[in-house]
């Protein structure tokens, strides 16, 4: 049986959880999050990051630092997880859904001039399978017409574009830590704070709009109620799980590379047929090996394919659905036929089983497969 994904748990993730659990604190912000934060200090060289319950609260924390409200619209992809939308929609603002490039599946930055309006307040970009997006030119984009850049970076820890690490890449960058994503804590997330006049404002909202944190450091003497907020900071035995997962950092990411770099290699021949598409990765862009997408024929090959695939233990997976033709994208007045690629690629892109416990001869394995059925149905 290969699985779509399987944690990579091992000694030391048991050894720092229990040592959490018999620790001082067991609600948020104890020694384990200052650990990790100093992780992403030493490694990505962020200064400034505040842990999350999950990659979809630090996108409401994104949303909320955003000020975007009734009235206001935001530029994103419909190629994503429904978290980067609802973000958007909980403030009552509206999304206007790009379409994505064919080579890496990322929005398309060549449409985004024309999807803004005086309403425009903001653009949410998706590093979608771990590859950033276009940054430089989203970036220089929003500079003229006056927008923030959130980066949903959920799957692109340890990317990079152009030397500069995923998360870094904008104003605010979102990264999630849910156990299917590169380095887990079960669940959990967190927001990196690039620009600096975000931060004070960024400790309340996670801190259900007080000023906790800064009696912690001895700053105010009592903490009181400033801003909206919500309770957005994980339990400590949470973050020494995620800490245990980054001291394993490059272990967990060359065993990703591995299964990813077999497949590419492996998968070749079935590309030069013309019986599937394999990722194209920018040359200035450095992957982080977490997720492998083949673009097959048609959705119906890719139903059968999926259907074979299961027979024989493997568990490919479908990406996303696009949210623009989903039933809350139709009511919120969108229409089959509006972004092209996002409809076709939706239908025709399948994930393969990948994650750190997987071996060469598991990924050799799904190639085989993947062959001799590609082979028949084709
Ligand atoms: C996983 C993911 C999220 C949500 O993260 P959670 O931690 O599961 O809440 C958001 N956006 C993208 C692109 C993701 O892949």
């Amino acid at each position: 049986m290969i699985k779509f994904n399987k944690p990579s748990i091992t000694e030391i993730e048991e050894q720092y959880v229990l040592d959490a659990l018999h620790g001082s604190v067991l609600s948020g912000d104890g020694k384990y999050t200052d650990l990790v934060y100093g992780e992403f200090q030493k490694r990505f060289g962020i200064e400034r990051m505040l842990l999350t319950t999950s990659g979809t609260t630090a996108l409401e924390m994104a949303a909320i630092l955003s000020d975007i409200g009734p009235g206001d619209e935001v530029i994103v992809p419909s190629f994503t997880f429904s978290s980067t939308v609802n973000a958007i929609l909980l403030r009552g603002a509206y999304p206007v859904f790009c379409d994505i490039r064919k080579d890496t599946w990322n929005m398309d930055e060549t449409l985004i001039e024309d999807l803004i309006t005086p309403k425009t307040k903001a653009i949410f970009t998706v590093d979608y399978a771990g590859v950033p997006c276009e940054m430089d030119t989203i970036n220089k984009i929003a500079a003229k017409a006056g927008l923030l850049v959130v980066e949903d970076a959920a799957q692109a820890v340890g990317s990079t574009y152009k030397g500069r690490y995923a998360g870094t890449l904008s104003e605010l960058g979102c990264y999630s830590f849910h156990e299917t994503k590169n380095y887990g804590m079960g669940e959990g997330g967190a927001i990196v704070i690039n620009a600096e006049q975000y931060m004070d404002r960024a400790e309340i909202i996670r801190e259900k709009g007080t000023n906790r944190r800064q009696v912690i450091r001895g700053m105010v003497d009592k903490y009181s109620w400033h801003d909206l907020g919500s309770s957005f900071l994980p339990s400590d035995l949470l973050a020494a799980l995620l800490y245990a997962q980054m001291t394993r950092y490059e272990e967990i990411m060359e065993k990703r590379l591995l299964v990813w770099n077999t497949y590419m290699e492996e998968l070749q021949s079935l590309e030069k047929d013309g019986l599937l598409g394999l990722p194209k990765v920018p040359e200035h862009v450095t992957h982080n090996g977490h997720m492998f997408n083949i673009l097959l024929p048609s959705e119906e090959i890719r139903g059968e394919y999926s259907d074979k695939m299961r027979e024989k233990g493997i568990q490919p997976y479908i990406c996303y659905v696009p949210l623009h033709t989903a039933p809350k994208g139709l009511q919120l007045g969108y229409r089959e036929g509006m972004l092209p690629v996002t409809e076709d690629y939706g239908s025709r892109l399948m994930r393969l089983p990948l994650h750190a416990c997987m071996t060469r001869e598991d990924a050799l394995a799904v190639c085989e497969e993947t062959k001799r059925i590609l082979c028949s149905l084709v």
